[in-house]
């Protein structure tokens, strides 16, 4: 089983609801069954991410992500990282720095390392633009990327980038996403992810950051069983998220299997409430969603 777990669901401004990173959870048997999942995965881990984390520690259901009052950050094993921007990054330097320094392995003497997942420019950038500069000294030295993390860079081979897997059986693919244009599409580095149980060929499509690209998405999201996509509720020239009146141009049947998130502090203020009827909702934070049985 794989369920998806929204740490949060606002957009990169939005205060009451979190940044929007996921915790995705892979379990053999499922979460009536087992305590702690068989593996986890953070789809972004924002600036308002260990917050969000904080509180999810304290949900039923959820505490095997707790370490007395603090966040139990071994927990989390692997992160992949859709793009730069730090309402998906912004929370990694805790997370590092916490599972370097706080969570010392008996056994090694050394800290807790995750895996961290994304393209190489992805991960490059992320480094040399983002994090170093709170993460590149520790004490006595210079510090790299892999001191704090196992790095899996996803190649690109023609037209088609290296997949990963959870539990051998589920396969994340990526896609790049059309969110950033400096000169030209797809020249800042952003991702989505297609996700495909490999038994019950079921999928699910995770949009990342993207302005509205149906033609792009279209394939994957005809397949899907669930589609998450990203949305802003206010029209704007230029933009580059996925405008509400552009999403509302999607086929009927691709809406109501469609889970909107990433959305604005306004979203139950009342002129959005068709929401509900015509697409498969706004993503509730923190709600437990089984994506493959
Ligand atoms: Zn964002
Ligand atoms: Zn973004």
């Amino acid at each position: 089983m794989l369920t998806f777990t929204f740490l949060g669901v606002g957009s990169a401004f939005a205060k009451r609801n979190h940044n929007s990173n996921v915790l995705v959870e892979a379990w053999t048997k499922g979460p009536d069954h087992q305590a702690v999942p068989d593996d986890t995965l953070l789809i972004d881990f924002g600036a308002m991410g260990p917050r969000a984390l904080h509180e999810l520690k304290d949900r039923t259901g959820f505490e095997y992500l707790r370490a007395g009052s603090l966040i139990h950050y071994p927990a989390i094993r692997r992160i992949f990282v859709t793009h730069q921007h730090a309402d998906h990054i912004g929370g990694l330097e805790e997370l590092a720095m916490m599972n370097t320094y706080t969570f010392e392995d008996s056994q090694s003497g050394k800290g807790f390392k995750p895996q961290i997942i994304s393209a190489m420019n992805v991960l490059v950038n992320l480094w040399d633009s983002s994090l170093k500069g709170g993460m590149g000294a520790i004490q006595g030295r210079h510090a790299i990327l892999q001191d704090y993390f196992f790095i899996l860079s996803l190649k690109h081979h023609q037209n088609k980038y290296d997949s990963f897997t959870l539990l051998k059986r589920y396969r994340f693919d990526v896609f790049p996403t059309d969110h950033i244009q400096m000169e030209r599409k797809y020249d800042w580095p952003s991702y989505g992810l297609y996700l495909t149980d490999t038994q019950s060929r079921r999928s699910v499509f995770f949009s990342g950051d993207t302005r509205f690209d149906y033609p792009a998405y279209a394939s994957m999201m005809q397949q899907a069983e669930i589609c998450f996509h990203e949305v802003q509720l206010f029209d704007q020239a230029d933009p580059v998220h996925p405008l509400l009146s552009e999403m509302r141009t999607l086929p009927a049947d691709i809406k109501k299997k469609t889970i909107l998130y990433h959305y604005g502090d306004d979203w139950d203020s009342g002129p959005f409430d068709f929401v509900q009827d015509e697409f498969a909702g706004f993503a509730v934070p923190q709600r437990r969603y089984v994506i493959c049985g």
